[in-house]
């Protein structure tokens, strides 16, 4: 059974990693995809080609998720392209700028939280009217199970997270009246480009934390993802659903 057919989605940050893996597993369900990148070109027309050949509507679009006006101009050029119809957003796109807060920039600081937070303000105003027009959509925000418990080294990037959740609940109360739902993901460590970055050591005990032992893989975010952007999902909103192998049980 195809749960997305016909469905037009919006995911931020889809040239590699998880963004990749939801954009791949929408497209097998039927939905027609819109995704952006930063600046990883090749991948992401790599990409546009792969999910076109599967017989859906798909386009990259350069777009960076911190800017605001970005954002305004990418959703009036999806709804130019995609029939006037955005069905779901995956606020996906995120960087990490590790540090103790001792050796912390405020560059850091702030390029975190402006990538990873404020895109999704960006991002959900920007879908926003459309949404409420059709009486229908569905927000997916990708935290993390760092913004739920914290994470020594990472204060910038858990309080990014944390806001988003923060940000997914009020979403979800301010337009569940008119069928919009939001909610967020907390995927644990999942294995990509993004984790490649970490020590072994630290990679190590991860995974020894993890009751499933081994880390997640991009398709295990992509099917949470897709149960939250379809009507399996249809009296599901506000919340957080961990993808982490059991990590925070
Ligand atoms: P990744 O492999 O580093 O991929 C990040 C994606 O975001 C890329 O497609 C990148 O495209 C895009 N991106 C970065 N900055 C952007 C910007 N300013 N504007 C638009 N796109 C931008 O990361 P990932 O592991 O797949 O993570 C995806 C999301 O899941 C992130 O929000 C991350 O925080 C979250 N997450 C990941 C894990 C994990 O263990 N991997 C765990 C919890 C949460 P360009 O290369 O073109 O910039």
């Amino acid at each position: 059974m195809k749960l997305l057919e016909g469905k037009n989605a919006i995911i931020t940050g889809a040239s590699r990693g998880i963004g990749m893996g939801i954009a791949k597993v929408f497209a097998e369900h039927g939905a027609n995809v819109a995704f952006t990148y930063s600046s990883s070109e090749a991948p992401a027309i790599a990409l546009e080609k792969e999910l076109t050949a599967m017989g859906v509507k798909a386009k990259a679009y350069k777009s960076n998720a911190a800017s605001f006006d970005d954002a305004e101009k990418l959703v009036a050029q999806v709804l130019e392209d995609f029939d006037g119809v955005i069905d779901v957003l995956i606020n996906n796109a995120g960087i990490t700028k590790d540090n103790l807060l001792m050796r912390m920039g405020e560059a850091d600081f702030d390029a975190v939280i402006e990538i990873n937070l404020k895109s999704v303000f960006n991002m959900t105003k920007a879908v926003q009217r459309t949404m409420l027009k059709q009486r229908k959509g569905a927000i997916i925000n990708m935290s993390s199970v760092v913004g739920v418990k914290g994470n020594a080294g990472q204060s910038n990037y858990a309080a990014s997270k944390a806001g988003m959740i923060g940000f997914t609940k009020s979403i979800a109360l301010e337009l569940g009246s008119r069928n919009i739902r939001c909610n967020a993901i907390a995927p644990g460590f999942i294995e990509t480009e993004m984790t490649d970055k970490l020590d072994d050591k630290v990679v190590q005990g991860w995974r020894d934390g993890i009751p499933l032992k081994r880390g997640g893989a991009p398709e295990d975010v992509a099917n949470a993802c897709l149960f939250l952007a379809s009507d399996l999902s249809a009296y599901i909103t506000g919340q957080v659903l961990n993808v982490d192998g059991g990590m925070l049980t």
